[in-house]
This record gives structure tokens, C-alpha cells and sequence, in this order.
């Protein structure tokens, strides 16, 4: 770990340069998070960290993306976004000073049964899973005491996967939280920290079960419903479902953007936050239940309260910059 305590950064001068822009340039950072940062799985948030260090710099000295396709590993290559792309997670991971685990949930595990024994001692682990309990339970058993572990979450991303996916500015006013253990040492904390902060994002800290049920609530259960309306509409006649092609700007536009995720992906965050989407679910369901019924019985009052409730919501989220 390098520079993390001291990490400074400062803003070129570019309004005094001849021909100057209002554009501010990507600040000049006077340390190194790391000097090497292996990134596994090198796909939507994988590649946008890569990119993140190539055009802003401050991230690490030198990226390695490992990953297991040839095919992958030879679109890395052409993209230009790291100095090594390797194939084998265990031989980068020895060469690191932090390693960035960017794999499916489902696949954290295993991989880091793979990077954890070749990491050398004061390294660090983290990794960018969407769910957070069920990962640090898998992680766990293969922790070493000299490789701190630090879990994160960039709440940030498209419905596009894959090293084409990302981009630099992903994580720009996002929020990435962190969940650290107990025993994580707090200089680990803040090497990642620093990480993501010059990834651009907002970091707040919470518990790894506090996390899964703020997910469930604001990304698991909305593209649940997305999936789960999306097939409602395509089991419907065949003439609606064209016609639900032809009109779907009125709204379900929205629904189907988030519906084109990746099906591995979200299988996985669906099987591994199991309680607490199933429990924002059933929370859901009777809130639905009690529109449908005011709905029955016309409880105007009702209806507009509900509907006043989401204009809001709507409202604080672009007040902060988060719609
Ligand atoms: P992605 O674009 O599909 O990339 C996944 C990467 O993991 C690819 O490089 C893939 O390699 C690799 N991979 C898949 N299975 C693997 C396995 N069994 N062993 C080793 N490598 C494997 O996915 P992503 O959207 O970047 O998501 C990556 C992680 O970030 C997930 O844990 C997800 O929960 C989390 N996350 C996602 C979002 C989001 O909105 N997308 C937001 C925050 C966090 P191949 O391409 O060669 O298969």
C-alpha cells in the first residue's frame, strides 16, 4: 500500500492556459493508491476501475485484468485499458498490492479461493459484489490474517456487461459502500476509500446486512419487478405484446431498460440476498394489495397520497444527484 495517508491531490491551472475551457481536466494526484491493482473479471465495473486509472491516474502504478476468456483477454488487450492482462488469477494476484475481485457474486468465492493463498502478506482483497452478507460468507473461509479484506459495493452501473461496457466516469457521484469486518484493519478501509473516492464516488459505511436489505429495497426488487412485468407482458395474446412494442414509450420503456441486465448476474444477487429481497417482496406485495384495493373501492385520497409519495422521491433523488 502506497501514499494512502498522505494522499493528496491538486487541480492543474487549466483557466490560465491559452485556449482554455470551462472544462475542469481530471485532477493531478500527487500519490499512488496502490502500485499494483490486479482487477479479476475485467467486465462492465472491472474495466470501468481500468479505465479509471488509465485516464484520471491516482488509482496505481500498474493494472493487471486477469480473466478467463482468450477472448476477453484479447479485447482488453485491443482496448488498451491495462499494462498486463493475464489469464491465471493467482500468478497476477502475487504481483499486487490489492486485488479487486469484479466477478459474478455467485463466483467470488472460487476466486478468491484461487488469489487468496498467492497474495503476499499486508496485500489487499476486495471485491465489488452487488450482495454483501452471502459474499463475505464466502470469501471467509479461504482469509488469510496478514491479507486484510475489505468488501465493497460501487452502486453504479448499465445494463451492459463485458470490457466494452464501462467507462471512466462510471462511479462519478455514486455512492460505494463499504462493509468492513470487525477485524479489518482501519488502513485497509482507507486505502479503499481513497480508491473509490478517486474513482469519483461517495463512500458511506454500513453493516454487510444493512447493505443487503438497502439493495434489496433500491436495485434487487425493482428489477425483479422489471423481469417479472416484462414476462407478464410477453405471456400475454400475441397482438398485445406487439402492441406493447409499438406503445411502449407510455412507461414500460423504463422497465425493459432494466430487464436487458445480465441473466447470470442477477440470478446470482437474487439467490444470494434470498431473505431480504424476499421480505421487501412480501412488504411490497401488501403495499400493492392496498392500492388495488383503494383502487376497487375508489379511495382517491389514498391513490394521490401514494402517487405524491413517488413525486417526491423522485424529486430528492435528482435534488442529489443520484436520478
Ligand atoms: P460483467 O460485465 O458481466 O463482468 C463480469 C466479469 O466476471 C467478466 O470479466 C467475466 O468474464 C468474469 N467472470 C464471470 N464468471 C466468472 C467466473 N466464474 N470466474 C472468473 N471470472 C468470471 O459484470 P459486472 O456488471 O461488471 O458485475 C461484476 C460484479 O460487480 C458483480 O459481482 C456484480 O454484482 C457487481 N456489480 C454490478 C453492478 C452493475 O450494475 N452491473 C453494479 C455494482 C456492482 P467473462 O466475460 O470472460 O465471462
Amino acid at each position: 500500500m502506497t501514499g494512502v495517508a498522505d494522499a493528496g491531490l491538486s487541480m492543474p491551472d487549466n483557466q490560465s492556459r491559452p485556449g482554455a475551457s470551462a472544462v475542469p481536466l481530471p485532477p493531478v494526484f500527487e500519490t499512488l493508491v496502490f502500485e499494483t491493482l490486479v482487477v479479476v473479471g475485467p467486465g462492465l465495473i472491472g474495466s470501468s476501475v481500468l479505465r479509471r486509472a488509465r485516464e484520471f491516474g491516482g488509482l496505481a502504478r500498474r493494472v493487471i485484468a486477469v480473466d478467463v476468456s482468450p477472448e476477453v483477454r484479447a479485447r482488453v488487450t485491443e482496448l488498451g485499458i491495462a499494462d498486463e492482462v493475464m489469464a491465471d488469477a493467482a500468478e497476477a494476484a502475487a504481483q499486487a498490492d490489492c486485488v479487486m475481485l469484479c466477478v459474478p457474486v455467485g463466483a467470488m468465492g472460487p476466486v478468491a479461493a484461487q488469489v487468496l493463498p498467492a497474495m503476499r502478506p499486508g496485500a489487499i482483497l476486495t471485491e465489488v459484489g452487488s450482495t454483501k452478507v452471502s459474499v463475505i460468507e464466502a470469501i471467509t473461509p479461504y482469509l488469510r490474517p496478514d491479507v486484510p479484506y475489505v468488501p465493497a459495493h460501487p452502486m453504479a452501473g448499465t445494463e451492459f456487461s463485458g470490457p466494452d461496457a464501462g467507462f471512466a466516469t462510471l462511479f462519478e457521484k455514486r455512492w460505494c459502500l463499504l462493509t468492513p469486518l470487525d477485524n479489518t484493519p482501519v488502513e485497509a478501509v482507507d486505502a479503499i476509500r481513497t480508491l473509490w473516492e478517486r474513482c469519483g464516488a461517495r463512500l458511506r459505511e454500513m453493516t454487510p446486512a444493512h447493505h443487503d436489505r438497502v439493495c434489496a429495497i433500491v436495485s434487487h426488487l425493482p428489477h425483479l419487478l422489471a423481469f417479472t412485468i416484462c414476462g407478464t407482458a410477453d405471456d400475454l395474446a400475441d397482438e398485445t405484446r406487439s402492441e406493447v412494442l409499438d406503445f411502449a414509450a407510455s412507461g414500460f420503456r423504463d422497465f425493459t431498460r432494466i430487464a436487458a441486465s445480465d441473466p447470470i448476474m442477477w440470478r446470482d444477487i437474487f439467490l444470494l440476498n434470498r431473505d431480504a429481497l424476499l421480505e421487501m417482496l412480501a412488504r411490497f406485495m401488501e403495499d400493492a394489495q392496498a392500492m388495488a384495493r383503494a383502487i376497487r373501492w375508489g379511495d382517491e385520497a389514498y391513490i394521490v397520497d401514494r402517487i405524491e409519495r413517488g413525486r417526491k422521491i423522485r424529486k430528492s433523488l435528482i435534488e442529489n444527484e443520484q436520478a
